[in-house]
């Protein structure tokens, strides 16, 4: 029977091991944590009863993921649950952005920006189901459908400011540009509107839910999916050199490429070894975990029904922060991410007290403390928050990467989203997953499409192996 090993039990390693798992391989997963899940873990961590999500909360990309589709989760337990809305992005004035599921009632409430709304969001969600599989993978491939990936690269390649331009009201440009953001990098370079229209369009069409029970969900559906097709996973087992983990027909990696150059040494090809050892990560995330009592107390009511809500003012206050962060320094109001995900899932609190889940952009390897920041940015749009503080945890970007090595300098995005990253990730070819040592794949979010729990990562990896395996 044909082998295969992988290395990181991550949303994109375990989808590579269910793929091969399916195609007949016989798959041993090995996890260098307690427990399997890379990004996708959580907890009762503060309180018991409480679940908190260590990592990725919200999933437009997992629901709206042609591979995670794919696999039929839903057979092994996993259940999305969507807020009543899904993002609301308030102005220090209590105006505020709303995405709505529907882009009918997001353009409605944005007044006069909402035909132009329609216009750049409402065919990316039309077409996003036909769109992602050419969209969340390789450049270099050639497209089942190049017409709409034509058009939407024609706007993807924008600077998410320039393209923010359309707008004429603060509301729509802050809620473009902080959904833009999530990709963590300069807000006025070509290529940073990608990640927005993607999240927008798959948020449209599959909203942006929270996973039922904690986003551990996802990677527990994973791995129900994989032993039922005979895979079979180790925990607490670090891979250093490849060769633990030999022999096997096929080895994925979801690793970086520095630690994929550190395992493999010089069977790399000194070229391959260069660009692994070279590959450039990108600002870092500084989370803070709250137990909050009862509500945040968020000025705008919108906030208030929010899966998702967006801190960083309006698009000028977004795009400076992120530039500051991504030069090194740290903004004194860092763009910040809260999640509310007991809204669309009671069962992560059954009482009072909510689990909030709140980061901010920080410099690449911060090593200060950015708590302050974060609470204060909450503050700001929710006076009296940090009243209601029942206990908190930090982690900072040097914990992240303690826990999960992938998290390099708390770089959650799997390297740098700039325009080269977003057109050669680690490295411009129809085959990045090769490492060009025969048979060994990289399948982390180093490859395209990149960071988000979506697996699309892993499938295009294992599609790789397979193709090798002359499947
Ligand atoms: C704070 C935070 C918030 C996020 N929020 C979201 C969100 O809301 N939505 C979203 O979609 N995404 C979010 N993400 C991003 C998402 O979690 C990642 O993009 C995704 O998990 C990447 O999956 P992966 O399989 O490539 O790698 P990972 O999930 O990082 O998994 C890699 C696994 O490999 C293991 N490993 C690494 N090296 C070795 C080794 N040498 N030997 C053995 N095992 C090893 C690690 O322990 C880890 O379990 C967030 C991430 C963080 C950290």
């Amino acid at each position: 029977m044909t082998t295969a090993v992988v290395v990181g039990s991550g949303p994109n390693g375990l989808t590579a091991a269910v793929e091969l798992a399916r195609a007949g391989c016989e798959v041993h997963v090995v996890e260098a944590a307690d427990t399997i899940g890379g990004g996708a873990r959580s907890s009762e961590m503060l309180r018991p009863g409480i679940i908190h999500d260590h990592c990725s909360a919200v999933h437009p990309l997992g629901a709206g993921s042609p591979a995670l589709r794919a696999l039929g989760l839903d057979e092994y337990g996993l259940r999305w649950r969507r807020p009543e809305l899904d993002c609301v992005h308030p102005l220090p004035d209590g105006r505020a952005g709303v995405l709505h599921r529907s882009v009918a009632q997001t353009a409605a409430g944005l007044g006069r920006d909402g035909e132009a709304w329609r216009d750049m969001i409402g065919g990316v969600a039309e077409d996003f189901d036909q769109l992602a599989p050419d969209a969340l993978g390789p450049m270099l491939s050639i497209p089942q459908h190049p017409v709409l990936l034509a058009e939407f690269g024609h706007r993807a390649l924008y600077s998410a400011t320039v393209l923010a331009r359309v707008f004429r009201t603060d509301e729509a440009r802050a809620l473009f540009a902080g959904v833009a953001a999530h990709a963590f990098t300069r807000l006025d370079r070509p290529g940073s509107a990608a990640a927005g229209l993607m999240l927008l369009g798959a948020g449209h069409r599959y909203g942006w839910p929270v996973a039922e029970g904690g986003s551990s969900a996802i990677v527990t559906a994973l791995a129900a999916a994989l032993i039922d097709a005979g895979g079979t996973i180790t925990t607490r087992q670090r891979v250093t050199d490849i060769a633990e983990v030999e022999p096997a027909d096929v080895i994925l990696l979801d690793v970086m490429p520095g630690a994929a150059a550190g395992m493999l040494g010089d069977r790399l090809s000194p070229r391959m070894f260069r660009r692994f050892t070279r590959y450039r990560h990108g600002p870092a995330a500084f989370k803070v975990d709250y137990l909050v009592d009862g509500e945040v107390g968020w000025t705008n009511e919108d906030c208030r029904r929010a899966g998702t809500v967006h801190l960083g003012g309006d698009i000028a206050e977004i795009a400076a922060s992120e530039a500051e962060s991504v030069s090194g320094r740290m903004p004194r109001r860092p763009f910040t991410l809260v999640a509310q995900q007991w809204l669309a899932d009671p069962s992560r609190s059954p009482g009072r007290v909510k689990p909030l889940w709140a980061y901010a952009h920080v410099p690449q390897g911060f090593t200060g403390d950015a708590t302050d920041a974060i609470s204060a940015q909450i503050e700001r749009f929710a006076p009296g928050f940090r009243t209601r503080i029942v206990a908190s945890v930090s982690t900072s970007p040097a914990d992240l990467e303690r826990v999960n090595p992938n998290l390099v300098g708390g770089d959650i995005g799997g390297g740098r989203n700039d325009l080269k990253h977003l057109l050669a990730r680690p490295r411009l070819s129809s085959n990045p997953y090769a490492t060009g040592v025969e048979g060994v794949y990289l399948c982390s979010s180093a490859t395209p499409p990149g960071g988000g729990v979506h697996g699309m990562c892993g499938h295009h990896a294992a599609r790789a192996a397979l193709s090798y395996l002359g499947q």
